[in-house]
């Protein structure tokens, strides 16, 4: 019966959107239903969202969904802080799309939101002026817009965290009892327990659960919410640099600094060879504890292709040594003990969807490190000539990718062997994807309330 309703829910979502997306921008188009559009400016890259949901139904949760998606051609916006004039040529391809997608009718009534989140942290901490001068040029180009734009600006690591945690359990129905139909009944995610978020970008990762009856030691940790007459008391963290582009960052400048300029790298496949920039390596403020004026100018990188080695010099980019509360991740951060089932999306899914490690049945470690070993271990003439149409940069960087993610859930966070059966790797719920983005949304647009509505008596009108 329930496979019935979600076909049937389904079905009606995607008229809806059909209806939505059919409108052409001289049709009268239905004045009972609203969009939204969020702009996620990452580290890596920045993607347009397209949100839409019944005008009467708003505080109902589940009712906003994605109708459409954009990536922006080119890299993160952080990366213009030289050439701040080319960011007018950026947004306006999927702007355009937007345009299209949303009924003319709408345009003034649509909010623009642009959340920039740990590359802009980043350029900030480096300079801040360029940091405004970025933004500035963006807001420029979403104000020559029809639509009603919010601003630009760039969310703290704790907003990232509660957002993506609003995100995925408002997705779940997790919030009112309404949606629950929507899963099958007898597995875990009928329940009233909300989801952790786990989210990977490339500069930052963000980890934000119910830690049950678990005390949260640090107030910076600390997040309160009362949304449909429920209080949650939510710990998060987001550990700046920890993002996976970051990380490797670090670990190559780690390792540089007893080179001679050459490193075997187990965290590459072997035949994979990089020549880097020591000046790309060191000029993150995430590089700047090593030393940075070394006697060579480029750093020569070769894959020795080894899971087990790649794990010992990943583990070494997080200091175990000296918690100061009854439990820590790592670097002196509370963490308590991971409760609950998790969602891990952005990069974890990514990575783990590319190495066939975001099974639904349950891997064990030895399953995990089996396919971890065997996948480093394959020579690079050979992942080339299988996977030809993978992005170079990604293929060549997910053996490191995939020993990261392993190593960040079980030695910096402390998952278990069997507390790793609670993770799910996910990518979208029900046709929209799992991320900071909506949850932004819906909180700028009033659209979670803290009380539960009172439901309206049926009426003719
Ligand atoms: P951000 O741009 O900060 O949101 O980070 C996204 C991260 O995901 C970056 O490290 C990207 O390189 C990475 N990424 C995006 N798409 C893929 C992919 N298909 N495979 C592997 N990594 C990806």
């Amino acid at each position: 019966r329930n496979i019935v309703i979600i076909l049937g829910f389904s079905c009606l979502m995607a008229v809806i959107a059909l209806i939505t997306v059919g409108l052409t921008q001289n049709q009268p188009s239905p004045h009972n239903v609203k969009y939204g559009v969020v702009l996620d400016a990452g580290s890596s890259h920045t993607t347009v969202y397209i949100y839409m949901w019944p005008a009467e139904k708003e505080n109902d949760t589940g009712v906003v969904s994605q109708i459409g998606e954009c990536m922006v051609q080119g890299p993160g916006i952080s990366k213009f802080a030289n050439k701040v004039s080319e960011l007018s040529n950026y947004l306006p391809e999927c702007m355009q799309k937007a345009k299209e997608m949303i009924p003319v009718a709408q345009h003034q009534q649509t909010p623009v939101y642009l959340g920039a989140t740990a590359g802009m942290r980043l350029l900030r901490l480096e300079n801040e002026n360029l940091a405004d001068d970025v933004l500035e040029e963006v807001t420029e180009s979403l104000r020559s817009f029809p639509f009603d734009f919010q601003g630009a600006r760039i969310i703290s690591g704790k907003e990232e965290g509660a957002y993506g945690w609003i995100t995925i359990n408002y997705l779940m129905g997790k919030f009112t009892k309404k949606l629950r139909w929507l899963y099958p009944l007898g597995n875990e995610s009928n329940s009233q327990e909300t989801y952790g978020a786990l989210d990977l970008g490339g500069a930052s990762t963000q980890i934000t659960f119910v830690p049950g009856n678990q005390t949260i030691e640090s107030s910076e940790n600390a997040l309160y919410f009362r949304l449909y007459g429920k209080d949650y008391n939510v710990y998060t963290h987001s550990f700046l640099c920890y993002g996976k582009d970051q990380a490797l960052l670090k670990k190559l400048i780690k390792d540089t600094q007893v080179s001679n300029g050459t490193i075997y790298d187990p965290c590459f496949n072997l035949g994979y060879s990089r020549v880097m920039n020591i000046s790309d390596l060191t000029n993150s403020p995430c590089t700047k504890t090593y030393k940075t004026t070394l006697p060579f100018l480029q750093l020569k990188i070769h894959g020795t292709g080894n899971y087990q080695q790649c794990q010992e010099s990943v583990f070494r980019l997080f200091d175990n040594s000296d918690c100061p509360y009854s439990h820590c991740a790592f670097d002196k951060v509370f963490l308590p003990q991971p409760q609950g089932q998790f969602g891990a999306f952005s990069a974890y899914y990514y990575v783990m969807d590319f190495l066939n490690l975001t099974s639904e049945e349950h891997l064990s470690q030895e399953d995990i490190t089996d396919r971890m070993e065997n996948f480093c271990s394959r020579p690079w003439k050979d992942l080339k000539t299988q996977f030809g149409d993978v992005k170079e940069k990604y293929l060549s960087e997910y053996c490191f990718s995939g020993t990261y993610i392993i190593t960040l859930l079980f030695g910096g966070y402390h998952f278990t062997p069997d507390s790793w059966k609670d993770i799910h790797f996910m990518e979208e719920i029900r046709h929209t994807d799992v991320g900071w983005t909506l949850g932004y949304m819906l909180n700028l647009t009033n659209m979670i309330p803290a009380e539960q509505p009172v439901s309206k008596p049926l009426s003719h009108s």
